[in-house]
Protein backbone atom coordinates (compact mmCIF):
# COMPACT_ATOMS: atom_id res chain seq x y z
CA UNK A 1 0.00 0.00 0.00
CA UNK A 2 2.62 2.59 1.21
CA UNK A 3 4.00 2.70 -2.00
CA UNK A 4 1.04 3.38 -4.17
CA UNK A 5 -0.83 5.24 -1.68
CA UNK A 6 2.04 7.27 -1.34
CA UNK A 7 2.20 7.76 -5.16
CA UNK A 8 -1.40 8.79 -5.25
CA UNK A 9 -0.74 11.31 -2.15
CA UNK A 10 2.01 13.08 -4.19
CA UNK A 11 0.01 12.79 -7.11
CA UNK A 12 2.42 12.20 -9.21
CA UNK A 13 1.75 9.46 -11.97
CA UNK A 14 2.90 6.07 -11.58
CA UNK A 15 2.74 3.21 -13.85
CA UNK A 16 2.84 -0.90 -13.03
CA UNK A 17 3.22 -3.59 -15.21
CA UNK A 18 1.42 -7.22 -15.34
CA UNK A 19 2.99 -10.44 -16.56
CA UNK A 20 1.98 -14.16 -17.06
CA UNK A 21 3.52 -17.07 -16.32
CA UNK A 22 5.29 -18.73 -19.35
CA UNK A 23 4.42 -22.42 -20.23
CA UNK A 24 8.26 -23.50 -20.37
CA UNK A 25 11.40 -22.70 -18.95
CA UNK A 26 12.76 -21.12 -21.91
CA UNK A 27 10.20 -18.44 -21.57
CA UNK A 28 10.86 -18.20 -18.13
CA UNK A 29 14.63 -16.95 -19.00
CA UNK A 30 13.48 -14.83 -21.37
CA UNK A 31 10.42 -13.19 -19.37
CA UNK A 32 13.66 -12.39 -16.76
CA UNK A 33 15.19 -10.59 -19.69
CA UNK A 34 12.23 -8.49 -20.29
CA UNK A 35 11.68 -8.09 -16.56
CA UNK A 36 15.25 -6.60 -16.40
CA UNK A 37 15.01 -4.54 -19.51
CA UNK A 38 11.35 -3.23 -18.12
CA UNK A 39 13.00 -2.55 -14.66
CA UNK A 40 14.53 0.43 -16.24
CA UNK A 41 10.81 1.72 -17.37
CA UNK A 42 10.47 2.51 -13.73
CA UNK A 43 7.11 0.41 -12.55
CA UNK A 44 5.53 1.37 -9.24
CA UNK A 45 5.27 -2.57 -9.12
CA UNK A 46 4.88 -5.20 -11.27
CA UNK A 47 2.51 -8.37 -11.04
CA UNK A 48 2.41 -11.41 -11.83
CA UNK A 49 -1.19 -13.93 -12.41
CA UNK A 50 -2.17 -16.56 -11.15
CA UNK A 51 -3.71 -19.61 -13.11
CA UNK A 52 -7.12 -20.29 -12.48
CA UNK A 53 -7.29 -22.95 -9.85
CA UNK A 54 -3.47 -22.58 -9.50
CA UNK A 55 -2.75 -24.87 -12.33
CA UNK A 56 0.43 -23.14 -12.69
CA UNK A 57 1.00 -22.10 -8.96
CA UNK A 58 4.74 -22.87 -8.58
CA UNK A 59 5.96 -20.75 -11.99
CA UNK A 60 3.95 -17.50 -10.67
CA UNK A 61 5.92 -17.91 -7.50
CA UNK A 62 9.15 -18.68 -9.07
CA UNK A 63 8.54 -15.57 -11.31
CA UNK A 64 7.05 -13.49 -8.19
CA UNK A 65 10.04 -14.33 -5.86
CA UNK A 66 12.71 -14.01 -8.67
CA UNK A 67 11.40 -10.39 -9.75
CA UNK A 68 11.23 -9.54 -6.05
CA UNK A 69 14.71 -10.66 -4.42
CA UNK A 70 16.43 -11.13 -7.98
CA UNK A 71 16.00 -7.51 -9.34
CA UNK A 72 14.35 -5.87 -6.19
CA UNK A 73 10.88 -4.66 -8.11
CA UNK A 74 8.02 -4.05 -6.08
CA UNK A 75 5.69 -7.22 -6.75
CA UNK A 76 2.34 -8.38 -6.15
CA UNK A 77 1.28 -11.48 -6.85
CA UNK A 78 -2.10 -12.94 -7.70
CA UNK A 79 -4.32 -15.53 -6.00
CA UNK A 80 -7.39 -17.09 -7.08
CA UNK A 81 -9.42 -18.79 -4.48
CA UNK A 82 -11.98 -21.01 -6.20
CA UNK A 83 -11.28 -24.46 -7.58
CA UNK A 84 -8.17 -24.85 -5.06
CA UNK A 85 -8.39 -26.11 -1.21
CA UNK A 86 -7.71 -23.83 1.52
CA UNK A 87 -4.11 -25.24 2.28
CA UNK A 88 -2.85 -24.00 -1.21
CA UNK A 89 -4.11 -20.91 -0.74
CA UNK A 90 -2.00 -21.02 2.94
CA UNK A 91 1.04 -22.17 1.60
CA UNK A 92 1.17 -19.43 -1.13
CA UNK A 93 0.72 -16.99 1.49
CA UNK A 94 3.28 -18.40 3.30
CA UNK A 95 5.68 -19.24 0.52
CA UNK A 96 5.18 -14.80 -0.37
CA UNK A 97 6.08 -14.04 2.35
CA UNK A 98 9.08 -15.82 2.98
CA UNK A 99 10.29 -14.48 -0.47
CA UNK A 100 9.64 -11.01 0.78
CA UNK A 101 6.62 -10.50 -1.67
CA UNK A 102 3.82 -7.90 0.46
CA UNK A 103 1.16 -7.50 -2.47
CA UNK A 104 -1.21 -10.08 -3.04
CA UNK A 105 -3.91 -9.03 -5.55
CA UNK A 106 -7.10 -11.06 -4.35
CA UNK A 107 -8.95 -12.51 -6.86
CA UNK A 108 -12.21 -15.34 -7.13
CA UNK A 109 -10.40 -16.33 -10.42
CA UNK A 110 -11.83 -17.74 -13.75
CA UNK A 111 -13.42 -21.40 -14.36
CA UNK A 112 -10.20 -23.39 -14.89
CA UNK A 113 -9.26 -24.16 -18.67
CA UNK A 114 -11.71 -26.25 -20.21
CA UNK A 115 -14.49 -25.55 -17.39
CA UNK A 116 -17.68 -23.71 -17.64
CA UNK A 117 -18.79 -22.80 -14.03
CA UNK A 118 -16.02 -22.15 -11.06
CA UNK A 119 -16.25 -24.31 -8.18
CA UNK A 120 -16.32 -23.27 -4.38
CA UNK A 121 -13.56 -25.99 -2.82
CA UNK A 122 -14.66 -27.50 0.68
CA UNK A 123 -12.58 -25.74 2.86
CA UNK A 124 -12.09 -22.84 0.28
CA UNK A 125 -13.88 -19.59 -0.02
CA UNK A 126 -16.44 -18.17 -3.28
CA UNK A 127 -15.55 -14.70 -3.23
CA UNK A 128 -12.76 -12.35 -3.56
CA UNK A 129 -14.03 -10.89 -0.29
CA UNK A 130 -13.66 -14.37 1.37
CA UNK A 131 -10.21 -13.74 0.63
CA UNK A 132 -8.95 -10.57 1.23
CA UNK A 133 -11.02 -11.16 4.89
CA UNK A 134 -8.86 -14.37 5.03
CA UNK A 135 -5.53 -12.58 4.34
CA UNK A 136 -6.44 -9.46 6.63
CA UNK A 137 -6.97 -12.25 9.65
CA UNK A 138 -4.08 -14.36 9.11
CA UNK A 139 -1.51 -11.62 8.22
CA UNK A 140 -3.12 -8.31 9.37
CA UNK A 141 -0.90 -5.31 7.32
CA UNK A 142 1.47 -7.29 6.27
CA UNK A 143 0.06 -7.78 2.96
CA UNK A 144 -0.79 -4.89 0.54
CA UNK A 145 -4.27 -5.96 -0.81
CA UNK A 146 -5.55 -5.19 -4.18
CA UNK A 147 -8.74 -6.59 -5.78
CA UNK A 148 -10.18 -6.47 -9.57
CA UNK A 149 -13.14 -4.03 -10.24
CA UNK A 150 -15.29 -3.53 -13.57
CA UNK A 151 -16.52 -0.54 -14.93
CA UNK A 152 -18.38 -2.51 -17.68
CA UNK A 153 -20.07 -4.69 -14.85
CA UNK A 154 -19.11 -8.05 -14.21
CA UNK A 155 -20.30 -10.59 -16.95
CA UNK A 156 -21.52 -12.81 -14.37
CA UNK A 157 -23.68 -9.85 -13.13
CA UNK A 158 -26.24 -8.09 -14.79
CA UNK A 159 -27.12 -5.73 -12.11
CA UNK A 160 -24.41 -2.96 -11.90
CA UNK A 161 -25.24 -2.11 -8.76
CA UNK A 162 -25.03 -5.07 -6.79
CA UNK A 163 -21.35 -5.42 -8.49
CA UNK A 164 -20.71 -2.06 -7.03
CA UNK A 165 -21.64 -3.19 -3.71
CA UNK A 166 -19.78 -6.21 -3.57
CA UNK A 167 -16.53 -3.93 -4.49
CA UNK A 168 -17.14 -1.60 -1.64
CA UNK A 169 -17.36 -4.83 0.38
CA UNK A 170 -13.94 -5.98 -0.67
CA UNK A 171 -12.35 -2.50 0.15
CA UNK A 172 -14.29 -2.40 3.47
CA UNK A 173 -13.00 -6.26 4.27
CA UNK A 174 -9.41 -4.28 3.64
CA UNK A 175 -8.46 -4.32 0.35
CA UNK A 176 -5.95 -1.26 -0.24
CA UNK A 177 -6.68 -0.61 -4.37
CA UNK A 178 -8.38 -1.62 -6.89
CA UNK A 179 -7.03 -2.66 -10.74
CA UNK A 180 -9.95 -2.86 -13.40
CA UNK A 181 -10.26 -4.40 -16.30
CA UNK A 182 -9.33 -3.79 -19.62
CA UNK A 183 -11.67 -1.17 -21.35
CA UNK A 184 -11.59 0.98 -24.72
CA UNK A 185 -13.61 3.79 -24.14
CA UNK A 186 -12.64 6.42 -21.13
CA UNK A 187 -15.94 8.09 -20.94
CA UNK A 188 -17.09 4.41 -19.51
CA UNK A 189 -14.34 4.16 -17.19
CA UNK A 190 -14.90 7.80 -16.08
CA UNK A 191 -18.65 7.20 -15.35
CA UNK A 192 -17.76 4.37 -13.18
CA UNK A 193 -14.60 5.99 -11.09
CA UNK A 194 -17.14 8.55 -10.05
CA UNK A 195 -20.05 5.88 -8.98
CA UNK A 196 -17.26 4.30 -7.11
CA UNK A 197 -16.20 7.78 -4.95
CA UNK A 198 -20.02 8.28 -4.92
CA UNK A 199 -20.57 4.77 -2.79
CA UNK A 200 -17.47 5.98 -1.04
CA UNK A 201 -14.68 3.91 -2.35
CA UNK A 202 -11.69 5.69 -1.00
CA UNK A 203 -8.93 3.20 -2.23
CA UNK A 204 -6.65 4.06 -5.19
CA UNK A 205 -8.54 2.76 -8.52
CA UNK A 206 -5.81 1.93 -11.25
CA UNK A 207 -7.48 1.79 -14.97
CA UNK A 208 -6.35 -1.69 -16.24
CA UNK A 209 -4.86 -0.71 -20.11
CA UNK A 210 -4.02 -3.67 -22.49
CA UNK A 211 -2.13 -2.23 -25.63
CA UNK A 212 -3.40 -4.05 -28.74
CA UNK A 213 -1.03 -6.34 -30.43
CA UNK A 214 -2.65 -7.83 -33.00
CA UNK A 215 -6.15 -7.66 -34.63
CA UNK A 216 -6.57 -11.02 -34.16
CA UNK A 217 -5.47 -11.01 -30.27
CA UNK A 218 -7.62 -7.93 -29.66
CA UNK A 219 -11.15 -9.55 -31.08
CA UNK A 220 -10.34 -12.83 -28.85
CA UNK A 221 -9.50 -10.74 -25.84
CA UNK A 222 -12.53 -8.26 -25.96
CA UNK A 223 -15.12 -11.04 -26.81
CA UNK A 224 -13.48 -13.27 -23.94
CA UNK A 225 -14.05 -10.35 -21.94
CA UNK A 226 -17.49 -8.96 -23.56
CA UNK A 227 -15.65 -5.59 -23.63
CA UNK A 228 -17.35 -3.01 -25.33
CA UNK A 229 -15.29 -1.09 -28.28
CA UNK A 230 -15.92 1.85 -29.69
CA UNK A 231 -17.13 1.94 -33.57
CA UNK A 232 -14.20 4.40 -34.46
CA UNK A 233 -11.57 1.93 -33.07
CA UNK A 234 -13.37 -0.61 -35.42
CA UNK A 235 -13.27 1.15 -38.31
CA UNK A 236 -9.54 2.74 -37.77
CA UNK A 237 -8.42 -1.26 -37.43
CA UNK A 238 -10.32 -2.63 -40.17
CA UNK A 239 -8.14 -1.35 -42.81
CA UNK A 240 -4.54 -2.17 -41.17
CA UNK A 241 -5.97 -5.49 -39.44
CA UNK A 242 -3.27 -7.51 -41.83
CA UNK A 243 -0.68 -5.36 -41.03
CA UNK A 244 0.48 -5.87 -37.76
CA UNK A 245 3.18 -3.53 -37.28
CA UNK A 246 0.79 -0.78 -38.04
CA UNK A 247 -1.97 -2.30 -35.45
CA UNK A 248 0.46 -2.64 -33.28
CA UNK A 249 1.11 1.39 -33.68
CA UNK A 250 -2.01 1.94 -33.81
CA UNK A 251 -2.95 0.69 -30.20
CA UNK A 252 0.41 2.85 -28.78
CA UNK A 253 -1.54 5.72 -29.76
CA UNK A 254 -4.54 4.72 -28.84
CA UNK A 255 -3.32 3.93 -25.10
CA UNK A 256 -1.62 6.93 -25.17
CA UNK A 257 -4.75 9.58 -26.18
CA UNK A 258 -7.04 6.91 -23.36
CA UNK A 259 -4.25 7.85 -20.79
CA UNK A 260 -3.69 11.69 -21.88
CA UNK A 261 -7.71 11.86 -21.16
CA UNK A 262 -7.71 9.83 -17.95
CA UNK A 263 -4.88 12.25 -17.02
CA UNK A 264 -6.89 15.61 -17.15
CA UNK A 265 -9.85 13.70 -15.45
CA UNK A 266 -7.01 13.27 -12.26
CA UNK A 267 -5.87 9.70 -12.94
CA UNK A 268 -2.37 9.32 -11.76
CA UNK A 269 -1.74 5.25 -11.69
CA UNK A 270 -1.94 3.25 -15.38
CA UNK A 271 -1.36 -0.60 -14.89
CA UNK A 272 -0.69 -2.17 -18.23
CA UNK A 273 -1.29 -5.64 -19.32
CA UNK A 274 2.03 -6.07 -21.13
CA UNK A 275 0.97 -9.98 -22.24
CA UNK A 276 4.98 -10.34 -21.52
CA UNK A 277 5.74 -7.94 -24.04
CA UNK A 278 7.80 -4.50 -23.91
CA UNK A 279 7.67 -2.90 -27.02
CA UNK A 280 4.20 -1.09 -27.09
CA UNK A 281 4.28 -0.39 -23.08
CA UNK A 282 7.40 1.56 -23.10
CA UNK A 283 6.55 3.11 -26.04
CA UNK A 284 3.14 4.67 -24.56
CA UNK A 285 5.20 5.16 -21.55
CA UNK A 286 7.15 7.57 -24.13
CA UNK A 287 4.43 8.99 -25.86
CA UNK A 288 2.79 10.11 -22.50
CA UNK A 289 6.46 11.50 -22.06
CA UNK A 290 6.27 9.72 -18.55
CA UNK A 291 9.77 8.22 -19.38
CA UNK A 292 12.60 9.65 -21.88
CA UNK A 293 13.04 7.44 -25.31
CA UNK A 294 15.08 4.82 -24.59
CA UNK A 295 18.31 5.76 -26.16
CA UNK A 296 18.67 7.97 -23.10
CA UNK A 297 18.14 5.42 -20.65
CA UNK A 298 21.02 3.79 -19.03
CA UNK A 299 21.23 -0.10 -18.90
CA UNK A 300 21.09 -1.67 -16.03
CA UNK A 301 24.46 -2.30 -13.75
CA UNK A 302 25.91 -6.04 -14.08
CA UNK A 303 23.78 -8.15 -11.57
CA UNK A 304 25.88 -11.16 -10.15
CA UNK A 305 22.25 -12.09 -7.96
CA UNK A 306 20.70 -12.79 -11.67
CA UNK A 307 23.33 -14.39 -12.68
CA UNK A 308 23.87 -16.91 -9.65
CA UNK A 309 20.14 -16.95 -9.71
CA UNK A 310 20.20 -18.48 -13.58
CA UNK A 311 22.84 -20.83 -12.73
CA UNK A 312 20.96 -21.88 -10.28
CA UNK A 313 18.03 -22.63 -12.59
CA UNK A 314 20.13 -24.10 -15.29
CA UNK A 315 21.52 -27.02 -12.81
CA UNK A 316 17.84 -27.08 -11.70
CA UNK A 317 18.33 -26.44 -8.23
CA UNK A 318 15.03 -24.28 -8.16
P1 LIG B 1 -15.48 -11.32 -7.03
O1 LIG B 1 -15.15 -9.98 -6.52
O2 LIG B 1 -15.67 -12.41 -6.04
O3 LIG B 1 -16.81 -11.17 -7.92
C1 LIG B 1 -17.24 -12.22 -8.76
C2 LIG B 1 -18.74 -12.09 -9.01
O4 LIG B 1 -19.47 -12.41 -7.84
C3 LIG B 1 -19.21 -10.69 -9.40
O5 LIG B 1 -20.26 -10.85 -10.31
C4 LIG B 1 -19.69 -10.09 -8.11
O6 LIG B 1 -20.68 -9.11 -8.32
C5 LIG B 1 -20.25 -11.32 -7.39
N1 LIG B 1 -20.07 -11.27 -5.94
C6 LIG B 1 -18.98 -10.84 -5.24
N2 LIG B 1 -19.16 -11.01 -3.92
C7 LIG B 1 -20.39 -11.57 -3.77
C8 LIG B 1 -21.15 -12.01 -2.64
N3 LIG B 1 -20.67 -11.89 -1.41
N4 LIG B 1 -22.37 -12.55 -2.88
C9 LIG B 1 -22.87 -12.68 -4.13
N5 LIG B 1 -22.19 -12.29 -5.24
C10 LIG B 1 -20.96 -11.76 -5.06
N6 LIG B 1 -8.31 -14.63 -12.99
C11 LIG B 1 -7.43 -15.63 -12.72
O7 LIG B 1 -7.81 -16.81 -12.73
N7 LIG B 1 -6.11 -15.34 -12.43
C12 LIG B 1 -5.64 -14.08 -12.38
O8 LIG B 1 -4.44 -13.86 -12.12
C13 LIG B 1 -6.54 -13.00 -12.66
N8 LIG B 1 -6.13 -11.70 -12.60
C14 LIG B 1 -7.04 -10.69 -12.80
C15 LIG B 1 -6.64 -9.36 -12.66
C16 LIG B 1 -7.54 -8.32 -12.83
C17 LIG B 1 -7.07 -6.90 -12.66
C18 LIG B 1 -8.89 -8.61 -13.19
C19 LIG B 1 -9.88 -7.49 -13.42
C20 LIG B 1 -9.30 -9.92 -13.32
C21 LIG B 1 -8.40 -10.98 -13.12
N9 LIG B 1 -8.80 -12.31 -13.21
C22 LIG B 1 -7.90 -13.33 -12.96
C23 LIG B 1 -10.17 -12.66 -13.59
C24 LIG B 1 -11.09 -12.87 -12.37
O9 LIG B 1 -10.70 -14.00 -11.64
C25 LIG B 1 -12.50 -13.06 -12.92
O10 LIG B 1 -12.96 -11.88 -13.51
C26 LIG B 1 -13.52 -13.63 -11.95
O11 LIG B 1 -14.66 -13.99 -12.72
C27 LIG B 1 -13.98 -12.66 -10.87
O12 LIG B 1 -12.99 -12.41 -9.97
P2 LIG B 1 -13.16 -11.26 -8.84
O13 LIG B 1 -11.98 -11.37 -7.97
O14 LIG B 1 -13.49 -9.97 -9.44
O15 LIG B 1 -14.45 -11.87 -8.09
Amino acid sequence: TAKIAKANEEDRCFWSFEYFPPKTEAGVINLYDRMERMYTLGPEFIDVTWNAGGSSSDVTMQVCTTAQSVYGLETCMHLTCTNMPREKIDIALKDAKAAGIQNILALRGDPPRGELNWTKCETGFSYAGDLVKYIRQEYGDYFCIGVAGYPEGHTENPDNDEDMKHLKAKCDAGADYIVTQLFYDVDIFLKWYAECRDVGITVPILPGLMPIQNFGGFKRMTSLCKTYVPQEIYNALEPIKEDDKAVKDYGVQLAVNMCNKMKENGIRGFHFYTLNLERSTRLILEGLKFIAPIEQVRPLPWNPFKLQHLQSLANGRE
